[in-house]
């Protein structure tokens, strides 16, 4: 039996907004537990909600991304459940009605083709609190400073046929919602959440399998080892002669499986209806426009951008505009570097690897885009060379300084003066007769190769100061 995999995601993305969605309260991260808690965030008898204007212009921009409708109405409903967390009863959502109707992104898959992925909405809710299970024994702390923190929750259609499909559309999602500033998309502090509803059915089929809904996924390559798994054990489960049961299931980084946390028979009725403490949500044509006349430049535009103005390769582009942070850092860079290609090698190939060594990112890196700039910019007006700049930029990196300062300090100047050079080249010449020698009996195919000893000795003469090309150069005319 053939099978074919069907995939639709759910993503909970944080909107970065400095307050809640329904009141004044700080939405910073890691603050004291229970010190960004207000009343209305516990919904205590007799406060009434507001809604954040800026979590609409939020939603708003996300909807016109992805080419969505923007609903002029849309409505606030109580999803009546309790849980610890969540010890007001209920969490404020959208259901019948969301601010973000039907839209769609387009995706690029590894043999480079490409595939539009339909979202079926957006809706505007409120997260609930954190249970702390770590510092407690025999107990559980809750934490309510994340209760009435705004989301945004994607929904995607079924349209996915594997786990790479899968990881591609979140990626894609994670793209646009960090390029249009509207989440930090930190997936290690929950901002961007991922659940994977994952069915399988008989190849050719067109009936939808029953689905199972994973949960707990914190990265894109959990994403795709969580589905993998799944798609494997819902086969096992079939082809053994059971039956796949909608259920909710949690994946197990440590243990790499999904388990089962609560089927269908278990699941809440959520008793929906509109809240009666806010007002249907009406969004006119003016607010509309002037999110669209502010929105950011969407990634697939910055990409194009930076083939056209920068002359990059549609490859470089590609890997610039990986994250906004990236693409930020480059441009900033770039400007003060004076070479687009140049910084654009520095900073997907040294920054990068160093970036990717010490487990930080762009946002965070040591060495800022315009010390980077510096450092290429001396590079490219021939201070020092490529390889000197290796050195450079290790100093830098461990806080020696920026690019001139380090060059001064250690030295590093590059030697251009011809007298300088010249003297290096006899001296190296002199104290090799027998290569001299050979050189110059040597088939002229050989010789560049040659050349390479004579090259190597002066820059150990001159710990890599001289200029290469004036070596080379001056090489080639004296044992010409
Ligand atoms: P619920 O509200 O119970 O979570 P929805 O119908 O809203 O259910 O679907 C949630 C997600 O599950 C959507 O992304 C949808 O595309 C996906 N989905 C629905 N049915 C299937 C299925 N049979 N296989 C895979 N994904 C599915
Ligand atoms: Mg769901």
């Amino acid at each position: 039996m053939q099978w074919e995999t069907v995939i639709g995601l759910e993503i909970h993305t944080q909107l970065a907004t400095q307050s809640k969605i329904f009141s004044g309260s700080s939405t910073a991260f890691g603050a004291e537990p229970n010190t960004q808690a207000s009343l209305i965030d516990l919904a205590m008898p007799g406060v009434l909600p507001v809604l954040n204007k800026e979590v609409v212009r939020m939603a708003v921009r996300f909807g016109k991304a992805i080419d969505a409708e923007v609903a002029q109405r849309s409505v606030f409903a109580r999803k009546n459940y309790f849980y610890p967390d969540l010890p007001k009863g209920y969490q404020i959502s959208q259901y019948e009605l969301p601010v973000v109707g039907k839209g769609m992104v387009e995706i690029t898959l590894e043999d480079g083709s490409s595939k539009r992925v339909g979202v079926t909405r957006a809706h505007l809710e409120e997260d609930a609190g954190k249970s702390l299970h770590e510092d407690f024994h025999g107990m559980t702390g809750i934490d309510l400073n994340r209760a009435g923190t705004p989301l945004l929750e994607i929904v995607s259609e079924p349209d996915m046929r594997s786990a790479k499909e899968a990881v591609a559309y979140a990626k894609k999602i994670h793209q646009i919602v960090t390029f249009i500033g509207i989440c930090d998309g930190n997936m290690q502090e929950g901002s961007f959440r991922v659940d994977a509803n994952v069915s399988i059915r008989p190849k050719g089929q067109a009936e939808l399998g029953t689905r199972a809904e994973l949960k707990n996924i914190n990265s894109f390559r959990f994403l795709e080892k969580a589905i993998n798994f799944e798609i494997t054990r819902q086969i096992d489960v079939i082809e053994d002669g059971g039956k796949v049961v909608q259920e909710t299931r949690l994946y197990d980084a440590n243990k790499d499986e999904t388990r089962s946390m609560r089927s269908k028979e278990e699941a809440n009725d959520y008793r929906y209806f509109p809240d009666p403490d806010l007002l249907p949500l009406e969004i006119d044509e003016a607010f509309i426009n002037e999110v669209v006349a502010t929105m950011p430049e969407l990634p697939d535009a910055r990409r194009a951008r930076f083939e056209s103005q920068y002359g990059l390769s549609a490859f470089d582009a590609d890997q610039l505009t990986g994250s906004r942070a990236q693409a930020d850092y480059f441009e900033a860079a770039a400007q003060v570097g004076g070479d687009a290609k140049l910084t654009a090698n520095w900073v997907m190939g040294d920054l990068a690897a160093a970036l990717n060594r010490d487990a930080t990112d762009f946002a965070h890196s040591p060495v800022t885009a315009v010390a980077l700039g510096q450092l290429v910019a001396r590079i490219k007006d021939d201070t020092i060379s490529g390889k000197i700049a290796k050195d450079v930029f290790a100093a830098m990196w461990a806080g020696e300084g920026g690019a001139d300062e380090v060059i001064e300090a250690k030295g590093l100047k590059q030697i251009t003066d011809t007298g300088a050079i010249e003297a290096l080249v006899d001296a190296v010449l002199a104290a090799n007769p027998e290569q001299v020698e050979n050189y110059r009996n040597a088939d002229a195919d050989k010789q560049p190769k040659m050349l390479g000893f004579f090259v190597g000795q002066i820059m150990k003469q001159s710990q890599g100061k001289a200029n290469p090309q004036q070596v080379n150069a001056l090489l080639r005319e004296k044992l010409g």
